[in-house]
Formats: structure tokens, sequence, C-alpha cells
């Protein structure tokens, strides 16, 4: 990954660049280094590849998060394992919910056996839920095919009839003309459903219809990682088709709460972390919080406020890859200080040397520079 070209580099983008800015340099590239115009030209050929490759990563939505996530983290390992069970793996559920899956179940045109519908379920994970990995039971309402008669609607699913609008075959072509073109075409029978079957005596536990509404209850692996919009799609659990295709797919789409201690980034963790005057000049110990457990970190002698620990590893830890830990130090100043605790401050304050403050000395001196006189 390392030696790999850096795509927003290739396209003269920054990486915050919106999908526009992307298209309209992309086009500029292409107009400049076309074949056409540099028949012979290795260099412009190679180049022209790049421009191509890097376009399409950075176009499609899915594909430039992966590609950003790689770059964030270079040394992970994104070939093979992944998650294994109920779910198609990274694209699934480390993907936004709307990049992820258009279209949905009725793509099967020319089938005449449709495919039931999807049942798109939301399900919200604690932060540490969903930073650890759970298992959820999910409780749904569905329809699925009535026993009683098969999925046929037919009761004892035998009686029925051959349909004769298709003459059994569920289908009719129909043609469609333009201009001295004639097209002919498929759709399902809308007599009897795409079945090919019409029915003589409707099965009494579905009245007909083929389906029955029965409550689900699905058991999801949740593995560690899921961020709000990622989601796990368990094939086969959504509705039943209405005349014997496959069924719909259920989708699970998470929402994930906040946490009053992290903040989170892909798979990084940021804690803001406050600490006395006291702490910060003299130093000493603070437990920080983890996913799991907290640790003992030491706070240097003469720490600033802002200044961030960086602890590698710490974060999320995913079969995609570990997050890592950032603390972000804040002093707090004490407020209504007592009278006496004041003249205590100022009297500690009017023994420190100008030296033991190089910030304020460097500032000090920039400013006397610039404008001749002392800011404090
Ligand atoms: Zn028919
Ligand atoms: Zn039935």
């Amino acid at each position: 990954m390392a030696d790999k070209k850096n795509y927003y580099d290739i396209l003269g983008v920054s990486k915050t660049a919106t999908a526009d800015e992307i298209k309209s340099s992309y086009r500029k590239l292409v107009k400049q280094y076309h074949p056409d115009l540099h028949p012979n030209d290795e260099k412009a050929a190679e180049k022209f590849k790049e421009i191509n490759e890097a376009h399409e990563t950075l176009s499609d939505d899915k594909k430039r998060k992966e590609y950003d996530f790689s770059l964030e983290h270079p040394n992970m390992n994104f070939g093979g394992g992944g998650f294994s069970g109920d779910f198609s793996g990274f694209s699934d559920i480390f993907s936004d919910f709307f990049g992820g899956f258009g279209g949905g179940s009725r793509r099967t045109q020319r089938q005449t056996k449709i495919k039931g519908d999807d049942i798109t379920i939301e399900v919200e994970l604690s932060f540490l839920d969903a930073a650890k990995g759970c298992k959820r039971d999910v409780t749904y309402n569905r329809k699925t095919t009535c026993n009683t008669c098969r999925g046929t609607g037919a009761k004892n699913g035998t009686e029925y009839e051959t349909c004769s609008k298709c003459g059994g075959t569920g289908e009719i072509q129909y043609t469609t003309r333009s201009g001295f073109f004639t097209q002919v075409s498929v759709k399902p029978c809308d007599e009897c459903r795409g079945t090919g079957k019409k029915i003589k005596e409707v099965c009494p536990d579905c009245k007909g219809k083929g389906t029955v509404k029965n409550v689900t209850t699905v058991t999801f692996d949740i593995p560690a990682g899921a961020d709000t919009g990622s989601y796990m799609r368990k094939q086969g659990y959504g509705e039943a088709s209405p005349n014997g295709g496959p069924n719909g797919d259920l989708i699970v789409v998470f929402t994930v709460r906040s946490s009053k201690i992290f903040r989170r980034k892909q798979f990084d963790l940021y804690v803001d972390l406050p600490i006395t005057y006291k702490t910060a000049v003299l130093g000493g110990k603070v437990e920080i919080p983890l996913i799991d457990g907290t640790y003992t970190h030491v706070i240097p002698e003469g720490t600033q406020s802002g200044k961030v620990f960086y602890v590698r590893g710490k974060g999320i830890k995913t079969s995609r890859g570990v997050g890592d830990l950032y603390i972000i130090v804040q002093v707090e100043v004490p407020t209504k200080l007592s009278k006496e605790q004041k003249k205590n401050l100022e009297k500690f304050d009017d023994n420190i040397d100008d030296k033991q403050y190089s910030k304020i000395r460097e500032y000090t001196d920039n400013f006397e520079s610039a404008y001749g006189k002392k800011p404090y």
C-alpha cells in the first residue's frame, strides 16, 4: 500500500473534494491526456490509465470510503478473512446504508418469479456494544409462505387449474413499436400473478394469498466496529414471494448512540481528558477509559493543555483492523477562588522565573518586536 499512488494527487483534488470537484477535475485531465491527442506517447497513455483508475474509485461513494480508510490505515490487511457468518463482509457493515444497496428487490425484470420484498429494520446499539460487538435478537413481522397450500393459495394446494390467459406459462408476451423497430418483451401474467395457475377454491388459511403473517426472530452476531448507517443483510428473511420466487432479505440498519466518554472516528477513539493545574505542572497518574476496562497513564511533568497522547492499538478492535486511542489533555483552571487561594497563587507565580514560561517568553518577544510594547 505504501508505494501506491494517491488517487487524490492523481486527480489534483483535496481529500475533502466534493463529487462535483472530482468530476470536473477528471474531465479536464481526460481532455488533456486523451490518447487521441498523444499518439504513440506511452507516458500519456499511462497517465490516462491512472486518471481513469483514480476516477473510478473516487467517483463511487462506497469505493471512496474504503479507499480513504485504507489511506488512514496503511498497515491494515484488506485481503481475505473478514467477517464470517451472516453477511457479505466489508461492503455491508462498513458502508453507508444508502451507498450500499440501491435498486432493491425488483431488479429481476425478465423473470416472472418475483423476489419477495426486503424488510428494513433499524436497530439501536449502545456505543460500547457497537465498539465491542454483540449479539442482538431482532423480532419482526413478515409474510411467509403458507404451509397449508404450499404457497399456491389454492385449497390443499391442489384446487387450481391452468391459467387460461397465459396457458400456464405465467408469462405474457407483448410487443412495442418504435419507428421501424418492433420489440418483443415478456412480463408476468396479471391474471395469475405469474404463477400460471388459476385458483378454483382458495386456501382458507391464507385466503388465497399464498402467504401468512408470521412473527420471526433472527439473532444477529454483530461484529465489533458497527457504526451508524452500517447494516447487515440476512438473505431470505424478508417477505415471501407472491408467486413462488425467492424470499426478500432482512436488512438491519444500525444507529449507534453517542458516548459521554468517547468520541469515535472509524475505529479510532478520542477521549477529552481534563486534568488539574497541579497534575499538569507536577505530572501524575490517571486512569484512562478503554472499550473493555481501563489502564493507568502517566502524565509527565509539565504537560501543556491541548497535548495529545497517542496510544497505538487501544481503539476499536475489529477483524478488519485495530484503531488507536487519542487522549487530548485539557488543563482545567479552578474557578471561584477564595481570597486566600488567590493570594497564595500570586505568591507562587511571583516566584516563577520568566524562563520557566517558554511560550509566553517567545510570544512576548515577537509581540514586542512587532508593536514596540509588551503584551502582558
Ligand atoms: Zn396466467
Ligand atoms: Zn394457504
